[in-house]
Formats: structure tokens, C-alpha cells, sequence
């Protein structure tokens, strides 16, 4: 880790930022390490270019939505002007939290007073109008006008949508029995709490991030749980074979069953859920069942209302929609075709929205996608690409003592890293994917990718 600047370090993990001389032993938000803390060279964690002087916009701001990608928009709006009015507004009832926190929360690593952003205090003193229960079911552009459930209007003079994205579903038989779950909202993860019993058995249908962040939990709470995944290895979107065989050896560890190329058939039971029917015809059985098998964004509204969508919210580098009054940002928003789907980039992109509203200017250039591990125990850290995408890739890999490391080059740059058990490696290698770094003097020594490795180290 290398000296803060700013006297500011941000949380790799969860995007806390840590306004101190020493990054923090571990991340009050989301429980990281130390060694997950990068030093940020300024304060802002965005590239922005922005003059208080062109902030000035005085009219209303609406942000619909109070996940991260919201409040980022908020707080990037207050902090650039204290102009304007600004209204805030999620269908949820709780103070908006820590979405990203709901396994630690499920596993009882964390309580319910340390999952808001903020108190609501802040809202207050940031003239912040937040609706609390409230949810829009049109947005007007020609008038420029939300438009609530219960058929009231609210005014705007530049939109924020930072509505998000739902849990995707397959079409299951028995999917509506009782004790099937989705994991997205703090609602789902208090109604799967109230379900737990001594004993009780778990299966979790998809072995992503989510999923088996959901096992862990569970299995924390003393379940007895299976995760079922149709590919033929876990995390199959952020890993290659071999480090999913090692995450596999360590979930066993944990008392964690895992199924892998198990196509799921139906979710059998009465009322209520009993196991899982497998298309080869073996069951699991199962008392709880969670269904972590993707998001898709909350795409409707803005469609309905004649943005242009694709699966997301179309948005430029600006995090601008097709309307020039309206922005999109977080899970919602589909920039140049990725939607991330995490939790740094939805905090960058609201920040950005935010900025831009405010009559800043403000770009959002990409970021490599980085996946970390909560929750299991395990550091383990996907960023970027970990597969080669062409004959000009290079891959280094090397594995010793329950670490493991594979690096992906291309044109002398490092595009991609899969790293176990070095979390000041992770952050190395993600700061060189980002800076674009020259590696060609290490690559054309032959280097090994523990000397990789053991050069980002002591960088
Ligand atoms: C359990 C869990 C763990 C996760 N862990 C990680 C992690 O470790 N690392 C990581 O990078 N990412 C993680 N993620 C993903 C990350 O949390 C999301 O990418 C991020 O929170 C999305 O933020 P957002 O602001 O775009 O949307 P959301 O957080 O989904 O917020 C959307 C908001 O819009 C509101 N809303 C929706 N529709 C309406 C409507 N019609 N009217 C009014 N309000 C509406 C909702 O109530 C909500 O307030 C996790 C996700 C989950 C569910």
C-alpha cells in the first residue's frame, strides 16, 4: 500500500472512503481488510472536471431511487451546490443502506443501526426532501413530471433515475411457493431471517457472487446449505476453472454442498417449498430456497416514458439519457453497452450524474469490472478479464500455499487478474489495469507471475 496524498483511502470492496492518515484496520462499511485500502492520490473519486462556477443550477432535482447510485447523485449534487431544490425518493420505507451489506447483515456480522448511508439527520441538514414508501409509476417528459402510485405529480426541471435492477427469475415451476426468496432488498433479507430454524436446510439456486455470499450467510446462521450451479464451475462469470476448483475446496470447508452442472427443474413442496428438483431427476431438499440467478435493471419506466433502452438505460459519457434533462446512473444504466452491476460503479456514475446536474461536467470513461468476496472467509478478487480474448493475450498463472495468481496481458498491458489469498496484490493489479501499465520490461524478461506478483507488491 502506498502513501495517501489526500489523506484519503478508498475501500476496494465496498467504496468507502476513509478520510484519515492511515487507512483503517478493516472497513467500518463492509468489514474488508486493511490490505483491501488503496491510497487515493486526491480526495475526488471521480475525474471530474468541474468549476463551482458553472453550478448553477436553481431549479428542481428529482432522484428517483436511494441506492448508492442516488445518494451518490445527491451527495455530488449538494457538495457542488446548495442551490435548488432536491427530492429523493425510493418505494422502499427503511432509511436507504448499505445494499451490498445485506449478507453480512444476514450472516450476523452487522445489526440493523449499521446498514443506513446516512442518518436522517443528514437529509435535513443537506436540504435533501426524502420520501421514504413512495413509489413512481410514470415519468411525464413533455411536461416534465413524476408521477407517484397514488396518482400525484411532482415537477422537475432535470431527472436523476437511479431506480436500479430487480432479481431475475427463471420461469420455475413452484417458483411461487413459500419459503422461495430472491436476496435484493432489506425486506427479503429480514423475511429470510424470520424463517431460519435450528436445523433447517438451504438451498441456493445459482452459484455467483450473490449466491454464494447468500450461502455463507446461511451457513453462518447454522443452516445446512446446498448452492446449485448449471455451470460446470462456481463464479463462472468472474472466474476461470482452476480458481473455481479453488473456491469449491474452500465453500466444502465451510460445510457448503455445491452441485455443479445441475440444471434446476422445478422447486417442489406444497404451500410451501421442500427441496429442489434437478432436470437428471436428483433432489435436494430444501426448506428455504434462494434464487440468485441475475438482476436485469428497472428499465420500464424509462421506456414507457420513451427514453432509449436497450436492456438498461442508454447513457453517454455524461450519464446522460437520450432526454438532455434526465441522467441515469448505477444498475439501472447501460454506458457503452456493460452494465456493471456493482457497487463502485454505481457510486461512480451517480457521483458523475450528480455533478452534471448541478451543471458541472463531469465524464465517466468505463472502469474494469472487480468482483470481491464477503462474507466466506476467502480474499479472493476478480478484475477485468480473466480469460485471453485473442492470439496477442499471455496469461501467467501460478498457485502455492493456498494462493493463487493469474495475470492476463495483452499488447503489454495487463487487461485481466484472478487473485486468491493477497489482497495487496488485488489492489495493485486493479490500480495497473486501470493506469494501463507498461509491463513490457518485466514481460520480456520471462518473468513468472509470482515475480508479477511480487513487482505490483512492492510497487
Ligand atoms: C445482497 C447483495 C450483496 C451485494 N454485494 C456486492 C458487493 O460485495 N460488491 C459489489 O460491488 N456489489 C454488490 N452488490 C451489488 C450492488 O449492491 C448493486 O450493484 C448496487 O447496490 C446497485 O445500486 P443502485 O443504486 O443502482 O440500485 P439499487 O440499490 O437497487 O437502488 C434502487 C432504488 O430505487 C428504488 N426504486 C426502484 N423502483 C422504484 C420506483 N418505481 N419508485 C420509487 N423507487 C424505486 C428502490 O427502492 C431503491 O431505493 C450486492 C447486491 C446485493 C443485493
Amino acid at each position: 500500500m502506498s502513501d495517501s496524498r489526500s489523506g484519503a483511502w478508498r475501500c476496494m470492496v465496498c467504496g468507502y472512503i476513509h478520510r484519515q492518515s492511515a487507512a483503517p484496520d478493516e472497513c467500518p462499511i463492509c468489514g474488508a481488510a486493511k490490505s483491501y485500502f488503496e491510497a487515493m492520490a486526491t480526495e475526488a473519486p471521480i475525474k471530474a472536471e468541474f468549476d463551482a462556477r458553472t453550478a448553477n443550477f436553481s431549479g428542481n432535482l428529482v432522484v428517483l431511487g436511494a441506492g448508492i447510485a442516488g445518494i451518490s447523485a445527491v451527495e455530488a449534487f449538494r457538495k457542488a451546490t446548495s442551490g435548488g431544490t432536491v427530492t429523493l425518493i425510493t418505494k422502499e420505507s427503511s432509511l436507504p443502506y448499505y445494499r451490498l451489506n445485506l449478507t453480512r447483515y444476514l450472516a450476523g456480522e452487522i445489526g440493523n443501526d449499521e446498514l443506513p448511508i446516512h442518518d436522517r439527520a443528514w437529509y435535513d441538514s443537506n436540504n435533501v426532501d426524502l420520501k421514504l414508501g413512495e413509489e413512481v409509476a410514470d415519468i411525464s417528459l413533455g411536461d416534465r413530471r413524476v408521477i407517484m402510485r397514488d396518482g400525484s405529480g411532482m415537477p422537475f426541471d432535470r431527472l436523476i433515475i437511479t431506480i436500479g435492477a430487480h432479481p431475475f427469475v427463471p420461469p420455475l415451476a413452484g417458483a411461487h411457493r413459500e419459503g422461495v426468496t430472491a436476496l435484493r432488498t432489506l425486506h427479503d433479507a429480514r423475511l429470510m431471517l424470520k424463517q431460519l430454524r435450528p436445523g433447517m436446510t438451504c438451498a441456493v439456486v445459482g452459484g455467483g457472487i450473490l449466491g454464494l455470499e447468500a450461502a455463507g450467510a446461511l451457513a453462518a446462521r447454522g443452516a445446512g446449505v446446498s448452492v446449485i450451479e448449471g455451470g460446470e464451475w462456481l463464479m463462472p462469470r468472474q472466474l476461470n476453472k482452476r480458481a473455481g476448483e479453488i473456491l469449491l475446496k474452500h465453500v466444502n470447508g465451510l460445510g457448503i454442498k455445491v452441485v455443479s452442472n445441475a440444471r434446476t427443474k422445478e422447486l417442489i413442496g406444497d404451500e410451501r417449498v421442500m427441496g429442489v428438483l434437478m432436470e437428471d431427476g436428483r433432489q435436494i431438499p430444501a426448506d428455504l430456497v434462494v434464487v440468485a440467478t441475475g438482476v436485469r435493471p428497472n428499465s420500464q419506466l424509462a421506456r414507457r416514458a420513451g427514453l432509449a433502452v436497450k436492456t438498461g438505460v442508454i447513457v453517454d459519457n455524461h450519464l446522460r439519457s437520450s432526454h438532455p434533462s434526465v441522467y441515469a446512473a448505477g444498475d439501472v444504466a447501460e454506458h457503452m453497452g456493460v452494465l456493471y452491476g456493482n457497487w463502485t460503479a454505481c457510486q461512480y456514475q451517480g457521483g458523475i450524474a450528480g455533478i452534471n446536474a448541478a451543471g458541472g461536467d463531469a465524464e465517466f470513461g468505463g472502469i474494469p469490472r472487480s468482483n470481491s468476496l464477503k462474507v466466506l472467509g476467502l480474499e479472493l478478487s476478480s478484475i477485468g478479464k480473466f480469460e485471453p480474448d485473442g492470439p496477442e493475450c499471455m496469461v501467467l498463472e501460478s498457485e502455492s500455499d493456498g494462493e493463487y495468481i493469474r495475470f492476463v496481458f495483452k499488447d503489454r498491458q495487463m487487461i485481466g487478474a484472478v487473485l486468491i489469498g493477497d489482497a495487496a496484490v488485488s489492489l495493485a493489479a486493479k490500480d495497473a489495469i486501470e493506469g494501463r501499465k507498461d509491463f513490457s520490461g518485466v514481460l520480456a524478461k520471462d518473468a513468472s507471475a509470482a515475480q508479477v506478483a511480487e513487482g505490483l507488491r512492492t510497487t
